[in-house]
């Protein structure tokens, strides 16, 4: 689309004068747009999405309805506030649940594990002192007495090789990402905020009089007068100062398994590796970033041997021993990171907000963070 050839119409409908811009058409950007609408229906909201589909992360991931595996959550006691984070990606998981619905998402209550091999005994150990700690912490949360429980005598039946331990977490679940974003698209339609596809914003400048102009690549511009970024590992393209570091996650899906049994979402290797059974009898099966965090640390889609080689022989070795398979799709997304676990919901500039990295977890964190984006962009910048 040229910029040239917009026509009147295309104008007053699609591109004329925002009260709000969304930057990004990711989980976070698009729930931002609900809520928004929902506190201010009279403003003139606008997604501004850089691919022909949302092409962050939302349309990539493994959908697990998860908020920490227990090898997990104790590195992550580590770096502040557990309790505060592990309560936003669970109070994020219900927000998302409640405003679309356990239907159009597939939510499947189906409850996760975690697996350790005979030789992680070491680890396997330290979580398993650690279940009644992490049970105390979590009951006001989860509502759950016993959010993890030791699985072990349940191994035998999912046929892994070489695992002797495994811990479930009774309050995980399991969602179908696809229609997760589809509906929501259909919903950001249907409240009257366009969703531009192939419009990625290439500047964001702002007047003296406070007003932004967004430059789109197509040679479009936009006028607004506040900016939500939703641009997650992609931010630092339009805001360098951002403290955002991506992190490129592999992904593959098996042919169709007819015999496979594998009811749950399953979390390896403190959570780097991650599989799933679908409702085709396929298994997701992703992770393995930790092998070479140097060549993930990237925003450029890709899939590498070493990767999709661990992939493969986890596959083989561990999950479906012996079975050599076809692996029918390959795929990769890219994670916002960052110092803090929290995602940043902050004025960056003034009239400015971000609403960005949900540090891999953003399917439990991201209608939480929409939905205080929301609250601040309704409310206005005060400072
Ligand atoms: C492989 C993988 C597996 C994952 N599995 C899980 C999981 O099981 N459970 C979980 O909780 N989380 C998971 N995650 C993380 C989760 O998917 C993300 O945290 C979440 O989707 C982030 O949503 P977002 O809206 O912030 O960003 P994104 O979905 O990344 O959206 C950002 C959007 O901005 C657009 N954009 C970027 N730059 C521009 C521009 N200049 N102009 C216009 N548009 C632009 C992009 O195209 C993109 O659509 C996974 C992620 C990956 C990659």
């Amino acid at each position: 689309m040229s910029a040239a050839n917009l026509s009147y119409w295309e104008h007053q409908s699609f591109f004329g004068p925002a009260d709000v811009a969304i930057i990004g058409a990711g989980l976070v950007g698009l729930t931002a747009a609900l809520y928004l609408k929902q506190r201010r229906p009279g403003w003139r909201v606008v997604v501004l999405e850089r691919g022909a589909l949302p092409s962050g992360a939302s349309t990539k991931n493994a959908g697990f309805a998860c908020f920490g595996s227990i090898s997990e959550l104790i590195e992550q006691e580590k770096r502040g506030d557990l309790e505060a984070v592990v309560a936003a990606r669970y109070a994020g998981l219900a927000r998302l649940r409640e405003l679309l619905g356990d239907a159009a998402l597939d939510y499947q209550p189906v409850g996760g594990y975690e697996l350790f091999r005979h030789e992680e005994a070491a680890l396997a150990g330290e979580c398993l002192e650690k279940i009644s700690y992490f049970n105390n912490l979590l009951a006001a949360i989860t509502g759950h007495r016993r959010t993890f429980r030791d699985a072990s005598a349940e191994a035998g039946r999912f046929g892994f090789r070489g695992v002797g331990t495994l811990l479930k977490n009774e309050a995980e679940g399991s969602l179908d990402a696809g229609r997760m974003m589809r509906t929501l698209l259909t919903r950001t339609w249907a409240a009257e905020v366009p969703v531009l596809t192939n419009c990625a914003v290439a500047a964001l400048e702002t007047a003296p009089n406070g007003q932004h102009l967004l430059r789109l690549a197509n040679g479009a511009t936009i006028e607004t007068s506040q900016v939500l970024l939703a641009t997650n590992a992609f931010a630092t393209e339009l805001l360098p100062e951002l403290a955002i570091v991506p992190g490129r996650g592999q992904v593959l899906v098996t042919e169709p398994l007819p015999d496979v049994r594998l009811p749950g979402t399953f979390h390896y290797d403190h959570g780097y590796a991650y599989f799933r059974q679908l409702p085709d009898h396929r298994i997701l099966l992703g992770g393995g970033r930790n092998l070479d965090f140097g060549a993930e640390e990237t925003t450029e889609p890709g899939l590498t041997p070493t990767v999709q080689h661990y992939l493969e022989n986890l596959l083989h070795d561990v999950i479906l021993p012996g079975q050599r398979l076809r692996i029918d799709y390959r795929w990769s997304g890219v994670m916002g990171f960052g110092p803090a676990l929290a995602p940043i919901v902050d004025w960056v500039r003034p009239g400015v907000l971000a609403a960005v990295r949900c540090n891999g977890m953003g399917v439990a964190l991201g209608a939480g963070t929409g939905w205080r984006a929301a609250e601040k962009l309704s409310a206005g910048q005060r400072n």
